[in-house]
């Protein structure tokens, strides 16, 4: 190893260890306003409040719905017939949860990494879609990947990340590249649900070589009408996962059923 790299491993080392030893040392303080808090809780309680929970028995697809009497889908989700088992986040993306996610995915000028403290609030928040998800735990975490252009000019891939601290909270195996774009899709904002689909229609598949399980989890950071999060799911199909359930750390809700295919 080079100097200079030794120097930076061993500067994150001694950067951990004190981190270690300040939190032995300091009680735990809210990310948001750094008000003493529950040691296992990232913000207050008042800080909490400021974002907005779906509600836990919402449709397991659009989240936006009951489900039909005995369903865990509403009547829409139940004849969509998406690649996706199911959708699970834990927040509205709007007001609090909204704030912390541009936190997290545009990190001030300077800092040459993630946000520390956005990004333990993103993180949590995701765990939370996790804790949602019932059923038996998946063989894999994959993140929705950014086309190797857009990732040079982001520096990171946000859904990357969040996938890598969900995988080591449930103690499943992650794979970063488990999923690649075939194509580099224009941005998904200010489209509508159909030009969103046309949008990225066959723009991933599953890398050649990799081992794809019967269950797997599929994170993005926020989902909005699922276009992505499905034709990723419908790459992983047909590389063998059987079971596909996306994870968000928030969902962008409408009065619309979103989710299509
Ligand atoms: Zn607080
Ligand atoms: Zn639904």
């Amino acid at each position: 190893m080079w100097p200079k790299a030794a120097a930076v491993v061993a500067f994150r080392k001694l950067a951990e260890l004190s981190r270690g030893a300040v939190e032995l040392v300091l009680p735990p303080t809210c990310a948001g306003c750094g008000a003493q808090t529950d040691p296992t809780a990232v913000l207050c309680r008042v800080c909490d409040s400021r974002l907005e929970r779906i509600a836990p028995g919402a449709c397991q697809l659009c989240q936006q719905t009951s489900p039909q009497p005995d369903s865990r889908l509403c009547a829409s989700c139940e004849l969509s017939d998406s690649a996706l088992t199911a959708c699970f986040a834990a927040f509205r993306f709007e007001g609090g949860a909204a704030d912390w996610i541009h936190r997290f995915k545009y990190p001030k000028k300077g800092l040459r990494g993630l946000d520390p403290a956005p990004a333990s609030v993103v993180e949590a928040m995701l765990n939370e879609a996790g804790y949602r998800a019932s059923g038996p735990p998946p063989g894999l975490v994959v993140p929705v990947p950014l086309h190797p252009r857009r990732l040079r000019l982001r520096g990171f891939n946000p859904a990357a990340e969040l996938a890598r601290s969900l995988a080591r909270e449930f103690g499943i195996p992650f794979d970063p590249v488990a999923l690649c774009r075939t194509r580099n899709t224009t941005s998904q904002t200010g489209l509508d649900r159909h030009e969103r689909r046309r949008n990225v229609r066959d723009a991933f598949r599953a890398r050649r070589g990799r081992q794809i399980p019967e269950q797997v989890w599929l994170v993005d950071d926020v989902v909005t009408t699922a276009s992505t999060l499905t034709e990723a799911a419908i790459a992983l199909r047909a590389a063998g996962a059987r079971t596909v359930i996306g994870l968000c750390a928030a969902r962008a809700l409408s009065n619309v059923p979103s989710v299509g295919r």
